[in-house]
């Protein structure tokens, strides 16, 4: 069966045109046509925005259901540092990992130790990178997406490590399968997950030719399950390996907490992260070294598929960073042994993905810009979005494309029918 395009879907039956998601769409990927919410494929970065903001649950997220456990003849948890920022204040990491044990997972991994040991490795990257500068991180799956459509010029820039989800994925599956003596294809890795591009990351992964990952379950889906499990656990054995500096990596500016660059710069939400990224295109931001980019508010905390609201999320990382320390539990060794034999080298390139010009002859395209500037002059400038586009530009651009008519802005058809009376 082919994997689905996006980790969002939209349910038309539930769609009222509302159009909130499409004028929040950072990449203008929507337009409401005939009353129901239409996704340009090609646009979509899957950062969730929409479904964040639809008042009418018209939109849901792609991800693997708790009941595809069963699919599996083992199956491996792999949480994100996030999930441990979604209980009370007394709840600990260790007795999270254990309650999804007891909800049924054969092994759990402490993800965050992965995150830790790849702080290590970015470290040595940034120390011996040449440039260009500054190197932004390539955890979040859509600031990926996002640089290679809109700022292809900066791909370069992207960080050449494997993901932590990713390498921690390979690294379980190939210990589970010795020890269970199975084949690795019958094991699961599950990432529990705080949003839902993780998916996409999964089934269409960039810099990977597969993913490590056979799915990502998301947190609000177990939630209750843990909270279950958590009452009357047995606490008998210690799977918490991560100190506070792997935990980190839940917030906005987690990743640079671990490594010794000061020049580092970190950035959260989709309209900031846009910002930014103008300012290094724009060449006003080359002393930067590292620049964390996370697409979700206050980073993947803010995920839309978390519990907790995110300003406690964050007090409680803070909180358990205090407690775990900010020193790496990971020996330094190892970690550049690992870097040095080729453990976080990304198996595929990460290609631009730029969109394409309003025609494929550069000549032609010219002409229709310069129609598009022409069309838009016409237009009141209002920027309702009643005529099913976001913006007077983009519907002028639709036009020119032959994907709508200039009579679907209503002040003009209401201009031209006051004349007709
Ligand atoms: S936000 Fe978008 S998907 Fe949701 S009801 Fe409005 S138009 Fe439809
Ligand atoms: S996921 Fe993001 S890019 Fe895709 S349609 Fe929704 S708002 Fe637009």
């Amino acid at each position: 069966m082919e994997k689905p395009r996006h980790s969002i879907r939209f349910v038309e039956e539930k769609c009222v045109g509302c159009g909130t998601c499409m004028r929040a769409c950072p990449t203008k990927a929507i337009r409401v046509v005939h009353g129901k919410a239409r996704v340009n494929d090609e646009r979509c970065i899957d950062c969730g925005e929409c479904f964040r903001l639809c008042p009418h649950d018209a939109i849901v997220s792609e991800t693997t259901s708790y009941a595809d456990l069963e699919k599996f003849e083992c199956a491996i948890a792999l949480p994100s540092p996030v999930l441990y920022s979604q209980f009370a204040p007394d709840v600990l990491p260790n007795q999270i990992l254990l309650a999804l044990k007891k909800i049924g997972f054969e092994y759990v991994a402490d993800e965050a130790w992965d995150c830790e040991l790849t702080t290590n490795a970015l470290q040595e990257y940034l120390d011996t990178s040449e440039g260009p500068f500054p190197k932004i991180s390539n955890t979040c799956p859509v600031v990926v997406r996002l640089i290679a459509m809109l700022y292809p010029n900066l791909v370069k820039n992207l960080v050449k490590l494997e993901i932590p989800r990713e390498s921690a994925a390979k690294k379980f599956r190939q210990k589970a399968s010795k020890s269970r003596e199975i084949p690795p294809e019958k094991i699961g890795v599950l990432h529990i997950t705080p949003c839902p591009a993780k998916m996409i990351s999964i089934n269409h992964p960039v810099g990977l030719e597969k993913s490590n990952l056979d799915g990502a379950i998301p947190i609000s889906d177990i939630y209750g399950r843990l909270l279950e499990a958590l009452k009357n656990l047995e606490e008998d054995i210690v799977l918490q390996l991560s100190s506070g500096i792997g935990i980190a990596w839940a917030i906005s500016s987690g990743e640079i907490m671990g490594i010794r660059q000061e020049n580092c710069l970190a950035v959260s939400g989709v309209h900031d992260v846009i910002r930014v990224l103008n300012d290094v295109e724009a060449g006003r931001l080359n002393d930067i070294v590292f620049l964390e980019c996370l697409i979700c508010p206050d980073g993947c905390i803010g995920g839309s598929l978390t519990v907790q609201n995110r300003h406690q999320a964050r007090r409680k990382v803070r909180r358990l960073v205090k407690m775990f320390g900010e020193h790496t539990r990971v020996s330094r060794e190892m970690a550049l042994r690992l870097y040095r034999g080729g453990y976080f080298n990304l198996q595929a390139e990460i290609l631009p993905n730029p969109l394409p010009p309003l025609d494929s002859d550069p000549g032609k395209a010219i002409q229709k810009l310069k129609q598009r500037d022409k069309i838009l002059m016409t237009l009141p400038g209002k920027n309702c979005s009643a005529c099913g586009a976001p913006d007077c530009r983009t519907l002028a651009e639709d036009v020119v494309l032959g994907q709508a008519s200039i009579d679907d802005c209503v002040f003009l058809t209401l201009e031209k029918l006051k004349r007709t009376a």
